[in-house]
């Protein structure tokens, strides 16, 4: 089972991503958790990764789309997975296409996160005091919601019209915005015992 993970930075996607890929006993894929190791490693990846992340900008679609390409051909992603943070603009979204075209089909399901930007920012400058990160300063997110905007959200109308996206609430707890998802997500996907 293949599902993506789309909403704005603060959405709780990494959370969600966790949850729903341990739930459904395939590996949780994220972008920026892959860039933020890259970057605490000091690899070239990760010092070329940085100078965007901390302005808000995403990492160039020439870096970012071989990184998942070379993570989706691990073998524990041959059963499925669930993308966090990736298609993140059109070009992202044919180098998928393109790649899942060559194994033997498409996503089953997008799920988006709805929030409103009010919470965002509160979440996120709360994020910023407990986890530390770099690109969490009010400039900063306020940056990474414009780019949002401008090159993530028109991707929920190419999944919609392909009839494969769900959008979910993500206000409020946790382990509801969990149940919500399993609801959306209906009988169309079984999760793993355990
Ligand atoms: P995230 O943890 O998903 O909020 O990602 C943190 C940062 O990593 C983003 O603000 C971007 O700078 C970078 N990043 C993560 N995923 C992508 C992607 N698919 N395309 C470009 N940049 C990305």
């Amino acid at each position: 089972m293949r599902l993506l993970l789309i909403g704005p930075p603060g959405a709780g996607k990494g959370t969600q991503a966790a949850r729903v890929a341990h739930a459904y006993g395939i590996p949780a894929i994220s972008t920026g958790d892959i860039f933020r190791a890259n970057v605490d490693e000091g690899t070239p990846l990760g010092l070329q990764a940085k100078e965007y992340m901390d302005r808000g900008a995403y990492v160039p679609d020439e870096l970012t789309n071989s990184l998942v390409l070379d993570r989706l051909a691990q073998t524990d992603a041959g059963a499925g997975f669930l993308l966090d943070g990736f298609p993140r603009t059109l070009a992202q979204v044919y180098t998928l296409d393109d790649c899942l075209e060559a194994t033997d089909g498409g996503l089953d399901a997008v799920v988006q996160l709805t929030i409103d930007t009010d919470e965002i920012v509160q979440r996120l400058l709360r994020r910023a005091k407990e986890q530390g990160r770099s690109d969490d300063t009010e400039d900063v997110i306020r940056k990474r919601l414009d780019v949002y905007q401008e090159q993530t959200h028109p991707l929920v109308a190419v999944y919609a019209d392909r009839g494969i996206l769900v959008s979910v609430d993500a206000k409020g707890d946790v382990g509801d915005v969990t149940e919500r998802i399993f609801g959306a997500l209906g009988g169309r996907i079984r999760r793993a015992e355990g």
